[in-house]
């Protein structure tokens, strides 16, 4: 212990040198803590997949202010050479240039040089430029030291870059590369970086006018000295010094508003940790974008002449759900002041048809439907609700698919009737839908029609997923692989519009899966299209609601589909998953599981669990008068002569007089002999509808 004392008062003075540097260096150290390094508020910025910026929104102090990426070699290069060329061996101030400074200073009697180093320049940014004065000098210097002590020099030049000035209300590097070249700061020339490398020094020459031409001087001599110090060769030296300045600044791009705002909206909601976010790097495709945006404004500035001011369009990478192009209103401000900040593609709308191939693929999986099997569409009630169909006539009974394909009403009515519609709500959440708040009584049948909402994004999404499934990717799509594939394939039927129409005659036509829908009183036209490769999504209507008698979707949101398809990459079409289906007998005549009437039978595909136990209910046997012209019992008939037997498709009175009118080839049977005696065996079919059912 004494020995300990003893060193003490014998190197007194060492000790309280040792314990005042020590606590110097910790305040030196801390003091750095005091500089707000994220106060400045930042500009929103949306990039795309190749790291392009796509849009950006002035931040909250008026200023163009974007979150650093990387500060770029050659940039790193032309700042250094230009402002502090020892800035990499200095300790945050540089002796040599405060020495060379003050002699200049002195000499000249007024500031002619700072001699500030990059990091003293930061400091000053971060205090928001105070005044110039000795006591000033030294605090920039003291806490330049500090702000060396915890950051990396590169984490102190990108800290520079963020916050220097480049002229009007720019700061930063990467807003500046952007609204003076239109390119991120890792694609300029040479003389581009030099001419951003000046800027933060003297901001005011940026502008136009006798100013040019000093800054013209000023960036050659940068390059001069670039060119000494081996960055490039004399030749670039040359063409470097050729270069034009720019002109007056880019606006910067606004390729997709709306999905900044959804991002903002997103990335807040699903992160409360991130709510500072404002830097997206998307997986937008600005081609894609660009195009889709294009068709969509040009379909709807014909559509607005009719009174349909808006439309979005959705374009997703099928595998991955990514999002390729976002476009969600048209017309812009000048077109549609009240409504354009609306996004259509998150906005809650009628579902018109496009529920309809979820329900198809249900009921195959359930057993109750077969792909081809006729379904009956005529003229039906269900209590006073009367649904329409969109075909001017009924057609008795059409195939399933085919039904399907022209989007009938009355069909799916009849299916969802059978499916159940709790059941159905709860398959339609399985699959991903958000939006359907109410009970199944509250819908009712009318669900199928349209009596719900969805937006355009989940919908679109849920193609995707039905496409997937279909070729075995990773998907949470609640049907069969099997069902899938079948439900797919009968919506690559549907009547194409227009241009389309001949579609399978050219080897360049793709084949799409896609559905249309318009909710009642044509407020809301749909098309959904999806292939392996991508999937596209319309909506196209008024966002205030209000309905057009000119609104449907196979003239409106479909050609927008074909368009923007038609812009899109190859796509291709899947193998049959032989190994997801299996062969069932079917009535040739019905589609139907064949029963034992039935005279013709094929085969056909089916979901491979599908349990089917329904056969067909339409066949039937026959007795006839020998001749075939009444339908007669042997009791009708003479003693001795023999009724004609025969299996024969009847359809029931109130379908067959839908059926005989669009089917030529359909043959009744024949009334019966005068004398007929009342059988009591009469082959009733029950079927639906029962019009008095509610
Ligand atoms: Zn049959």
């Amino acid at each position: 212990m004494n020995s300990i004392k003893k060193i003490f008062y014998s190197h007194k003075r060492i000790f309280i040198f040792l314990s005042a540097l020590i606590i110097f260096v910790l305040l030196l150290f801390l003091s750095s803590f005091t500089l707000n390094l994220k106060s400045r508020p930042f500009s929103y910025a949306v990039y795309d997949k190749e790291g392009k910026l796509i849009g950006a929104q002035v931040a909250t102090d008026e200023q163009w202010r974007l979150e650093e990426c990387e500060v770029p070699e050659k940039f790193e290069k032309a700042i250094i050479a230009f402002e502090d060329k020892r800035f990499y061996s200095h300790p945050g101030v540089d002796p040599f240039s405060l020495a060379r400074a003050f002699s200049l200073n002195l000499k000249n009697h007024r500031i002619v040089s700072g001699g500030s180093t990059i990091t003293m320049q930061t400091i000053r940014l971060l205090e928001n430029h105070p005044k110039r004065t000795i006591f000033q000098k030294a605090k920039e210097a003291l806490l330049a030291v500090s702000l060396e002590m915890r950051f990396s020099k590169k984490e102190i030049l990108s800290l520079y870059c963020a916050n220097a000035p480049f002229g009007g209300n720019g700061v930063g590097r990467e807003a500046a590369s952007w609204r003076y070249f239109n390119r991120a700061p890792d694609q300029l020339t040479w003389a581009e970086t030099s001419t951003l490398a000046l800027l933060p020094n003297q901001p005011a020459l940026v502008y136009p006018g006798a100013n040019k031409e000093i800054l013209l001087a000023k960036r050659n001599e940068l390059l001069q000295k670039l060119y000494k110090n081996g960055e490039f060769s004399e030749k670039i030296l040359a063409l470097s010094q050729e270069e034009e300045l720019p002109q007056k600044p880019y606006a910067l791009p606004a390729l997709s508003p709306h999905y900044l705002e959804y991002l903002k909206k997103t990335a807040t909601k699903d992160s409360p940790k991130n709510q500072s976010q404002t830097k997206f790097h998307t997986t937008l495709d600005s081609n894609i974008q660009l195009n889709s945006a294009r068709i969509l404004e040009r379909w709807s500035e014909v559509f607005s002449k009719k009174g349909i001011e808006n439309a979005a369009a959705l374009v997703l990478e099928t595998k991955t759900g990514n999002i390729l192009a976002y476009c969600a209103n048209t017309g812009g401000y000048e077109r549609n002041p009240d409504n354009y900040a609306v996004d259509l593609i998150q906005a809650k709308r009628s579902s018109g048809s496009l529920l309809k191939p979820f329900l198809f693929a249900a009921m195959i999986d359930s057993g109750k439907l077969l792909k081809n099997q006729l379904v009956i569409d005529v003229p039906i009630r269900i209590g006073s609700y009367r649904p329409d169909n969109n075909l001017p006539e009924y057609q008795g009974v059409i195939s399933a698919a085919d039904a399907l394909s022209s989007s009938l009403n009355i069909p799916a009515i009849g299916e969802l009737r059978e499916y159940g519609v709790s059941a159905f709500l709860a398959h339609l959440k399985r699959i991903g839908f958000t939006t359907f708040h109410r009970t199944a009584d509250e819908y009712g049948l009318p669900l199928i029609l349209g009596g719900g909402e969805v937006t355009l994004f989940e919908v679109t999404n849920a193609y995707a997923k039905m496409m997937n499934k279909s070729l075995d990717r990773p998907s949470d799509f609640p049907s069969s692989r099997g069902s899938v594939y079948l439900t797919l394939s009968a919506l690559v039927e549907g009547a194409r519009p227009r241009d389309e129409a001949n579609w399978k005659k050219y080897a360049h036509s793709k084949k799409i899966a896609w559905k249309t829908g318009t909710s009642n009183g044509n407020r809301d036209a749909w098309c959904v299209g999806t292939t392996p490769e991508f999937t596209v999504g319309i909506w196209v209507g008024n966002a205030a609601r209000n309905g057009n008698t000119e609104l449907k979707s196979s003239f409106t949101a479909a050609p927008i589909m074909f368009d923007i398809f038609s812009t899109l990459g190859q796509t291709s079409w899947q193998e049959v998953p032989y190994s997801e289906l299996k062969l069932v007998e079917v009535c040739e005549k019905s589609g139907f599981l064949a029963g034992k009437n039935c005279e013709k039978r094929r085969t056909a595909f089916t979901a491979k669990n599908a349990p089917i136990s329904t056969t067909c209910p339409y066949c039937r046997i026959v007795s006839l008068t020998p001749d075939g012209k009444f339908q007669a019992t042997a009791d009708d008939l003479p003693a001795g002569e023999l009724p004609l037997i025969q299996k024969r498709f009847v359809l029931p009175p109130n379908i067959e007089n839908w059926y005989k009118r669009v089917n030529m080839s359909y043959n009744p049977l024949p009334p019966f002999v005068e004398n007929h005696k009342k059988s009591t065996n009469q082959d009733l079919v029950i079927i639906f509808p029962d019009e008095k059912q509610t």
